[in-house]
């Protein structure tokens, strides 16, 4: 260091006032010649970068940068200012401390002349700035995540300043008004949006300005210009400066458009759910799985068990200690297959329940077991209704079919002993009837030769000759009719109790047979039968070919005199059934009788002379009884007959 133009004193003093002046402030001064090696150091040197002020005086200051590439930066920078020969200040650089750390300093100086003003160095100052720099690093860093996180935010994001002038909009922003940043940045929140105002938002963002912290839910927006629209949420704040003063507002807008939605189709399910789980009769509730926990169950819960929903809420058990007795076990162990996921979904088999006031109830369940994401069970859901009474009407049922089996055995041997009960009397009315008839003959021939009493004569002869003859031919007439009916009872019984062995029958080939059969009586008629292709049937063999033998017989019996006679035989498949039909053109059948035709002995005629008994199409109708079968037939009196029948088909 050196100074000029001043006396040894002066100088003296100088350098003294210079020297306390550097050894009391902070920052490093130095002075180098100009090609930057130091001529001077202060001691600050030590605490800046650990050296002696001896150690540094006589080396370059470059030898203290970190690396070349400082090194090279700081020489051209320096070669520049010697050249310029100017003041400099503010020169970032960075150094390297004796124990190897960086230090960033900034350094200013100004150039030394010598009296004919050549410039032999320059003076300054280095000031650490090492922390300075760092912790503007720490907040480029932090403004750079900032503006990171508002430009990746899905939610809105938007500054404005005190004149509610937008500087930030975010692409959060973009998407959810569809109005680019360009478009609103400088420009006043009111002028872009003007809805802002008739939701009231605009007193929100004033509020920030004031310093308040805002929120709003559920606000509508509609911008016409881009189409969007939906709700969103907002929330206000002010933004301040450094210094605490409030320069603007920041608001963060959510769009809750789809949540809104999915809320409102959450609550109108829920709402629907609602409506019908407590309107409807039948009791749906949701378990946990394990059963440990009612979760829900509707109202009509108190109607069919007599007992308060609160009460199966507070006991989730009390529904099944409800359940009778016998029927828990059983019941448990299908509920718990459907818990455990065994058994997905279906009906339980009807149960018994006790009410509080003793009266047992049916109840017919459907259960459902529903799983989360990874297939376990996690509730149980199902519905439950009260089958009560149809229980009773089934229990009815089985108890008259029952009652309708037993009372028909009853009557089959009733009809069979009445009827073989009753023939042996008709043996002795017929055998004593014929004994009487031989008595009475015997009796006028001795009459006759007897010859004397004329009296007697005159009054026994009309007695033996008229009445009792009269009498005797009554008594045969009547059991003569007595044995038919017997007959038919008997014949009627037989198709009831034969045992039947039910068989694939090929109908064309059975029907050929009948036709076959009959074919004297056919000829007689001079009568033409024609049969179609017949699909086949499930039955009996003997006791079809009967059937269709007295369907046939009839056909026959009852054309009409005065035409040919023409019989149709045809059949067809009906879903499950085979629908055969006899049809005639003969003498038909009066509408009044239709129904009654298949009734036992019952006759359209008796009178006709045509030979029959009433019989043939209840043995018909028993058959298809036992067939599972059906008759029904379509007449026109003086045209002819529809005989249908229908079988189980093959
Ligand atoms: P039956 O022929 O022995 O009298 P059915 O029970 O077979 O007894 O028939 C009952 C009555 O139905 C017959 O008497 C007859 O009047 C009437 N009938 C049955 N089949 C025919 C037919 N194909 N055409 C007209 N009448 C019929």
């Amino acid at each position: 260091m050196s100074a000029y133009g001043f006396d040894v004193t002066d100088r003296q003093a100088a350098e003294e006032k210079f020297r306390n002046l550097v050894e009391t402030i902070n920052d490093w001064v130095w002075e180098v010649d100009t090609q930057g090696v130091y001529t001077y150091s202060s001691p600050k040197v030590k605490d800046l970068f650990g050296y002696e002020p001896e150690e540094i005086v006589g080396t370059s200051c470059l030898a203290l940068m970190r690396d070349d590439e400082e090194r090279g930066r700081i020489r051209d920078t320096f070669e520049r200012i010697v050249e310029a020969e100017e003041p400099f200040g503010g020169l970032r650089n960075v150094c390297r401390h004796k124990d190897g750390t960086e230090i960033t300093v900034e350094t200013a100086g100004t150039p030394i002349f010598d009296p004919e003003g050549r410039l032999v160095g320059y003076r300054g100052v280095d000031r650490d700035i090492t922390d300075r720099v760092i912790a503007e690093d720490e907040l480029r860093e932090s403004r750079d995540f900032i503006e990171n996180l508002v430009q990746s935010s899905v939610d809105g994001i938007l500054a404005y300043d005190r004149r509610m002038r937008y500087t930030v909009w975010n692409p959060g922003m973009e998407k959810i008004s569809g109005v680019r940043k360009d478009q609103v940045i400088g420009k006043s929140a009111l002028e872009v949006f003007p809805f802002l105002r008739d939701i009231g938002e605009d007193r929100l963002m004033v509020r920030a300005l004031e310093g308040e912290t805002t929120t709003a839910t559920d606000r509508h927006y509609s911008i016409p210009e881009t189409g969007h629209e939906g709700f969103f949420e907002a929330r206000y704040s002010p933004l301040r400066s450094q210094s605490g003063k409030i320069i603007g507002g920041l608001g963060v807008i959510r769009d809750t458009t789809e949540q809104k939605q999915a809320e409102r189709a959450v609550r109108e399910s829920e709402e629907r759910f609602r409506q019908l789980a407590e309107n409807i009769r039948q009791v749906f509730y949701v378990m946990a799985a394990d059963l440990s926990k009612v979760l829900y169950v509707s109202p009509a819960y108190e109607e069919v068990w007599g007992r308060s929903c609160q009460s199966v809420y507070e006991n989730p058990r009390s529904w099944i200690e409800s359940v009778v007795e016998e029927d828990r076990g059983w019941l448990m162990e299908a509920i718990r297959s459907r818990a455990s996921g065994e058994i997905r979904e279906g009906k339980l088999p009807p149960y018994r329940i006790t009410l509080p006031d003793g009266r047992l109830r049916w109840i017919q369940a459907r259960s459902v077991a529903i799983k989360d994401e990874s297939g376990k069970v996690t509730r149980l859901a199902g519905v439950a209704e009260d089958v009560t009474e149809g229980k009773r009407a089934e229990e009815e049922r089985e108890r008259l079919m029952e009652l309708l089996e037993a009372k028909n055995k009853e009557l089959q041997s009733v009809v069979y002993i009445a009827s073989h009960d009753l023939r042996s009397p008709l043996v002795n009315i017929y055998g004593f009837g014929r004994q009487l008839a031989e008595n009475c003959d015997e009796l006028s021939k001795l009459m006759q030769e007897a010859g004397s009493n004329e009296d007697a004569k005159g009054r026994i002869l009309p007695l033996l000759e008229e009445d009792i003859p009269q009498a005797v031919s009554f008594i045969r007439c009547g059991a003569d009719k007595m044995q038919k009916v017997i007959d038919g009872l008997l014949k009627i019984s037989r198709v009831g109790t034969a045992r039947i062995t039910i068989s694939q029958l090929d109908m064309n080939s059975i029907m050929s047979d009948i036709v076959e059969a009959m074919g004297y009586e056919i000829r007689q008629r001079g009568a033409e039968v024609v049969v179609e292709e017949l699909p086949g049937c499930a039955g009996d063999r003997d006791q079809i070919d009967q059937a269709f033998s007295n369907l046939l017989n009839n056909a026959v019996k009852y054309l009409h005199p005065e035409r040919k006679g023409l019989i149709k035989i045809w059949g067809r498949r009906e879903g499950p059934m085979s629908v055969y039909c006899v049809e005639d053109n003969g003498l038909g059948i009066p509408p009044e009788h239709q129904d009654r035709v298949f009734e036992i002995f019952h006759r359209v005629d008796p009178t006709s002379g045509v030979a029959g008994d009433g019989l043939g199409l209840s043995i018909v109708s028993r058959i298809l009884d036992r067939h599972n079968g059906r008759i029904w037939l379509e007449s026109e009196p003086g045209e002819g007959s529809k005989f249908f029948v229908a079988l189980p088909a093959t």
